[in-house]
């Protein structure tokens, strides 16, 4: 991931960092090249502009053209910017400062990686934070997709409710809010079903089920090598369902990283956790620091 990115900004980099002086005109070619390298990463437009204005506009100041080393400061806004785009500093966990049992609502289209990582985060949930998950599948569209849940849930030591055939998402979420209530859980995960597009059947769905259940998170999954695809699907989610975060999957490929790059501008929302391969345990949180600092290598 990242790495055809990486390399091009190396290149853009070495050339500024080679001057012992810098003109504006240098800072606004190397930007120029800058911008060429995220939109060949599948950065969205939007993003990419008001990346290199922002860079651009800090950098062509006189503090920084006059100072010493202008190239290596240069790099160094850049480097913020990075880590500004991707969503600053914080490393935004999950939250539980809720009246248990806390509802963790999983949205996202079809193979976009949705029930493996709400089995990932039902693990991480037991293991690291001790608390007792539940988890449930919405999913009466593909088939057994709530025996796939259950059969995650066995690996990952995490109760599924049981299934019951023929009942409706919104019925199914009713009665896991139920079980959980009463059997004491602390946190419950609400796997719903995905499609392969964006349609106005899933919205109302999503919808209703937030309805009744009333999720502390809403987590969009999305596929970090669907590239801009996936910026249109976070787009499509974020105009119709209170969104919380964002958890993107395949991180462990070879994304060009521009989904990575544009998902918090465009749902201006956190991404929260990264998935970083087909096992139970490839999740982590999201890091925009380490992020920025693996893309300028
Ligand atoms: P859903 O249809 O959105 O529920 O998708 P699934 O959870 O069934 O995942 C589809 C496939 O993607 C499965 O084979 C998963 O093992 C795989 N997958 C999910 N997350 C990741 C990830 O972060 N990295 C990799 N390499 N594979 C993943």
């Amino acid at each position: 991931m990242f790495d055809t990115l990486s390399d091009r900004l190396g290149g853009v980099f070495d050339k500024l960092r080679g001057r012992g002086a810098l003109r504006e005109q240098d800072v606004r070619d190397a930007m120029r090249e800058v911008r060429i390298a995220l939109l060949e990463a599948d950065v969205a437009l939007p993003v990419a502009r008001r990346f290199i204005d922002a860079v651009t506009e800090k950098a062509v100041g006189q503090d920084v053209l006059r100072s010493v080393t202008p190239g290596q400061q240069v790099i160094k806004i850049v480097h913020d910017e990075l880590v500004e785009t991707l969503g600053g500093m914080e490393v935004e966990g999950l939250r539980f400062d809720a009246k248990p049992p806390v509802v963790i609502m999983m949205v996202g289209l079809q193979g976009s990686g949705k029930t493996t990582t709400t089995a990932k985060l039902a693990k991480l949930i037991r293991e690291r934070h001790g608390k007792k998950a539940l988890m449930a599948s919405l999913d009466v569209n593909r088939p057994a997709a709530q025996e796939q849940l259950a059969i995650l849930g066995t690996q990952v030591d995490v109760a599924t409710l049981p299934i019951v055939v023929g009942q409706q998402p919104v019925d199914i979420a009713r009665r896991a809010m139920e079980s959980a209530r009463l059997q004491n859980f602390d946190v419950l995960l609400l796997d719903t079903a995905g499609r392969l597009h964006v349609d106005d059947a899933l919205m109302a769905e999503m919808k209703a089920v937030a309805g009744v259940s009333s999720p502390n998170e809403v987590l969009l999954v999305v596929d970090s090598l669907t590239g801009q695809d996936a910026v249109n699907v976070a787009q499509n989610f974020t105009n119709e369902v209170p969104l919380t975060g964002v958890v993107l999957t395949r991180m462990d490929g070879d994304a060009r990283g521009g989904a990575a790059l544009s998902m918090r501008a465009v749902t201006g929302k956190p991404i929260k956790f990264a998935g970083t391969g087909e096992k139970l345990d490839a999740i982590e949180p999201f890091r925009p620091g380490s992020v920025a600092d693996r893309i300028l290598g």
